[in-house]
């Protein structure tokens, strides 16, 4: 089996343990953690957390993701305002939100979200927050109540190229998710978009959905190497050069994207507080 190691930066690991400690006092969920990112002792080191609402257990079946699936529990209504204590108590100046897809909920989960963000600006008026956002099943209500709660970055992720849909995310829509990021930058929203390399794409399918974000009004983007969560996962199909991610982003801020962030580590929230900057 090819290793490969990305490298990262060591970190003092007790301030990795003080925020474990305070997610778990607040019962509160991280997609860092689930997700199992590479970047958690960073990004922790750094006070920052992408908050995972709406339950642990997801209705759809990705097949890159290590995150539960099954038939989710009820929504927890205290759960918006624990986040927004917490994110006060950490004094986070940046609060990423995210949620598993709720197909099973008739708003998908938007209400939580709206809620959420609601209470964050209640306890915590000059944290800025970016909602990463499921698809909603393109329902429209569910997408304008999220974007009318003025989110300051809006994300969605494309994950891969469309031709990889029905291998690695068969519950998406490849132009049902372009559509969800173009009604979020028709509401004069800062739109954002991410995707994983080594799924099996080449160069031109990524550069092909590139455009195909610009065209639907895309300002920011994440590539990141797809590693594999377990053997039952998707397999990689490829560990992709640093040139390769090199090019990306210089072909992505050719196109007109305010910010790219493409290293073989980037995560769609990795340095999310600094990335607008
Ligand atoms: S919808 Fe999101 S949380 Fe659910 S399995 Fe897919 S990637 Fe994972």
């Amino acid at each position: 089996m090819l290793m490969v190691l990305i490298r990262k930066k060591k970190i003092n690991l007790s301030h990795l343990s003080e925020l474990k400690k305070i997610l778990r006092e607040t019962q509160l969920n991280t997609v860092c953690e689930d997700a199992l990112c590479p970047n958690i002792g960073e990004c922790f080191h750094r006070g920052t957390a992408a908050f995972l609402i709406a339950g642990k257990l997801c209705t759809r079946k990705c097949r890159f993701c290590s995150i539960k699936k099954g038939v989710p529990l009820s929504l927890d209504p205290q759960e918006p305002q624990r986040i927004a204590e917490t994110v006060k108590k950490l004094g986070l100046k940046y609060a990423v939100i995210t949620s598993v897809t709720r197909d099973d909920l008739p708003d998908g989960a938007a209400g939580h979200f709206v809620k959420t963000m609601e209470c964050i600006v209640n306890m915590a008026p000059e944290t800025k927050v970016e909602v990463l956002v499921p698809d909603f099943m393109g329902r429209k209500e569910s997408i304008d109540a999220v974007i009318a709660a003025k989110p300051f970055v809006f994300n969605h992720n494309l994950e891969t190229v469309p031709r990889l849909y029905p291998v690695v995310r068969p519950e998406a829509d490849y132009l049902r998710s372009l559509g969800v990021i173009e009604t979020a930058k028709k509401n004069g929203l800062t739109a954002k978009s991410g995707l994983m390399a080594g799924l099996g794409e080449n160069e031109s399918e990524v550069i092909q959905v590139m455009n195909d974000l610009r065209n639907a009004g895309c300002d920011m983007l994440t590539i990141g190497q797809y590693l594999a969560p377990s053997r039952k996962h998707y397999k990689v199909r490829e560990y992709v050069k640093e040139e390769i991610f090199d090019r990306y982003k210089k072909t992505a801020i050719d196109l007109g994207f305010k910010h790219c962030a493409s290293a073989p580590y980037v995560r769609s929230s990795y340095m999310a507080d600094i990335s607008h900057l």
